[in-house]
């Protein structure tokens, strides 16, 4: 069998610094736990836009396309803040998302017991917090039709659509129903099916998909404002969330705030099954491109090191291999290693980029 296959694109700022980390640990999978991957690079973002005029060229994406899994940096920065909207950085990070058709975004909320105290709840309200939110990421009033900003009457209309087909639906609350099995057993959905349509479709479809594939899991269901309530009030409560793309955008951006830095924060977005079984799959930290600090070693890996960890769980059926990456990123946080944006107060010398990575191989070799 060959190896599995990865593609990694930095991007800018300081994608290129942590995915630096991220290649140390895969070294180190290769060398020490038969775990080998036939790594590419190439370019995306504001990189791709210096050296071939488009944040993403079609090579690139054909590449993409092709590879068991994508792990992305972040894109992005000043320097291409007046380009023309079509070949702005982001544009190529969008460009991948469609053109792979990545409808299931998981993003990950989980509490390291030596950062309890970073987050704006109580101690005892996170620690230990693991939790997954499920985002539908290709649909929904992002994208419906019609939309646009129209004239009626004597004054302008903003308009956008919000709208699920029954299969947009049940693709995402299946792999959001996959999660819940392989976790605590419990799916909590949200919508607000008391004033939206959709949201009774949504509410529908979810509870057909699971009585009739996934009898095992615990279904419930909130409205989303409910849910945010709940979040911050008892997080614990719930294990794996599934919502559409608007609620999904709010509620994963406040359930991941829950638990401190934005360097801690990776995310996957998976698609449907390819030949290999394998669903289509880029993984990438949360944060962007942090130019305020780009360059200058600042930058804390950790978001795009557990970004792996969720390619080797979800695209390499590699999940013990996963816990052990993440039980050394705990163990380093255990120890005190800290990069800048984990320091709470002055004083101290904060690790570097490069000596966080270090310290988690150290701490893989010391675990393994
Ligand atoms: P950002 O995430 O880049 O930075 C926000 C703040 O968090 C900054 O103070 C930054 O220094 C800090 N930060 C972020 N990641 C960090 C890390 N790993 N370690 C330590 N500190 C970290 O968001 P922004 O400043 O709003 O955006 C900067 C650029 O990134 C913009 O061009 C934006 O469009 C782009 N962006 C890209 C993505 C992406 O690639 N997925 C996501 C968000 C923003």
């Amino acid at each position: 069998m060959p190896n599995p296959s990865l593609l990694i694109l930095p991007g800018d700022g300081i994608g290129p610094e942590v995915m630096a980390e991220v290649r140390k640990v895969i070294d180190w999978f290769g060398a020490n736990r038969g775990l080998s991957f036939e790594v590419g690079e190439d370019l995306v973002g504001g990189a791709a836009y210096d050296a071939h005029g488009t944040p993403l060229t079609d090579d690139t994406m054909a590449l993409a396309q092709s590879v068991d899994a994508v792990l992305l940096g972040a894109v992005g920065g000043p320097n291409y803040d007046d380009l023309d909207f079509s070949v702005k950085p982001e544009r190529g990070l969008l460009r991948l998302r469609k053109e792979m058709d990545l409808f299931a975004n998981l993003r990950p909320a989980q509490c390291f017991d030596a950062l309890a105290d970073f987050s704006s709840l109580k101690r005892e309200v996170v620690a230990g917090l693991d939790i997954m939110i499920v985002r539908e990421l290709t649909s929904g009033v992002y994208f419906g039709e019609p939309r646009g900003i129209v004239k009626e009457g004597n004054e302008r209309v903003g308009i956008n659509t919000q709208r699920y087909t029954e299969s947009e639906i049940a693709r995402v609350a299946r792999a959001a129903f996959d999660l819940a099995q392989k976790r605590g057993g419990k799916l909590c959905s949200m919508e607000k099916a008391n004033v939206m349509e959709s949201g009774i479709l949504w509410r529908e479809v979810v509870t057909e998909v699971g009585r009739a594939e996934y009898p095992d899991v615990e279904l419930s269901h909130m409205y989303a404002d409910a849910g945010a309530m709940q979040l911050t009030r008892w997080p614990k409560q719930f294990d794996v969330i599934v919502t559409d793309n608007l609620f999904g955008d709010l509620l994963s951006d406040l359930a991941a705030m829950l638990t401190g830095s934005l360097g801690m924060l990776p995310s996957a977005s998976l698609g449907a099954p390819m030949a290999n079984g394998r669903p289509k799959a880029l993984y990438e930290p949360v944060h962007g491109s942090a130019p305020d600090i780009a360059g200058m070693g600042k930058a804390n890996p950790i978001a795009c090191i557990l970004s792996f960890a969720m390619a080797l769980r979800y695209s390499f059926d590699a999940g013990a291999e996963a816990t052990r990456l993440e039980r050394a990123v705990e163990t380093v946080l255990a120890d005190g290693v800290r990069t800048a944006d984990l320091m709470q107060t002055e004083g101290g010398t904060p690790a570097t980029t490069a000596e966080m990575g270090d310290a988690v191989v150290a701490a893989l070799s010391a675990g393994g």
